[in-house]
């Protein structure tokens, strides 16, 4: 059977990469988390001080765009891949906090886009990729054939990150959880570039009220769905 390329978008904090995961892990496909990689390149700008005073050094940014390096590799203990910046692994460090605070201004500007794309677009050429992001149905893979917008409600997405983040035995608290999700969805949704809108031929999925086996189920589906015509 022919690979298909399958597109997750959708607000933040909304459960794609699990379902994402997951799928990829039941069919065989390769699964990229693109969220990862803007996060990558706050963290790059965070290590080297490239923003100051919540302001990001555009110019010297632009400059250091080739000395950043992101790439993923399989973890054998989880079993889900681990983001790498620059041959060291950022898994833990690119999901703080501070880089969720940073990490919309970043992918906002021009230069970082056209640089992610592109390598998305690399990564993705074979097809059988389950990418998940904010434009992959409309910028990265417009021609996906398989495409999903996925929405909860706010409320409900910040207690998921809060429960996340508590595990990992980071310290936080859900209003400014909450606050983050609200502000990186109007940054992603209002920008001038590639900002996050649903494509016209995705299927929406609002999961507020969905278990994680619910929705893969639900995603297995529509995978099956659209392979077997
Ligand atoms: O998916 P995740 O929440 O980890 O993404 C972090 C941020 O990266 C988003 O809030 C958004 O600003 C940015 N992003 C993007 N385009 C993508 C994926 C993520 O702009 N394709």
């Amino acid at each position: 059977m022919n690979k298909i390329t399958i597109a997750i978008d959708g607000h933040s904090s909304c459960g794609k990469s699990t379902m994402a995961k997951d799928l990829a892990r039941e069919i065989g496909y390769v699964y990229i988390d693109t969220g990862a990689m803007y996060r990558a390149v706050t963290l790059f700008c965070l290590q080297n001080g490239l923003i100051k005073d919540e302001k990001i050094e555009t110019d010297e940014l632009r400059k250091h765009m080739n000395d950043i390096s992101i790439t993923f590799q399989l973890n054998p203990t989880t079993g889900k891949p681990d983001t790498y910046l620059n041959g060291i692994c950022v898994e833990d460090k690119i999901r703080t906090l501070e880089v969720s605070s940073k990490v919309s201004y970043v992918a906002a500007l021009d230069f970082v886009r056209e640089a992610m794309v592109d390598l998305q677009r690399l990564m993705g050429e074979a097809k059988g990729v389950i990418m998940d992001g904010r434009d992959i149905g409309t910028v990265v893979f417009p021609n996906a054939e398989l495409k999903i917008f996925v929405t909860a409600s706010d409320e409900i997405r910040a207690q998921r990150r809060y429960d996340e983040l508590i595990a990992k035995g980071e310290k936080c608290n859900i209003e400014d959880i909450l606050a983050n999700i609200r502000e990186r969805d109007r940054i992603d949704s209002t920008r001038a570039v590639s900002p996050l809108r649903k494509a016209d031929d995705a299927i929406v999925l609002d999961n507020s009220h969905m278990t994680i086996p619910e929705q893969k189920e639900w995603l297995l589906a529509q995978f099956q769905r659209v392979t077997a015509g």
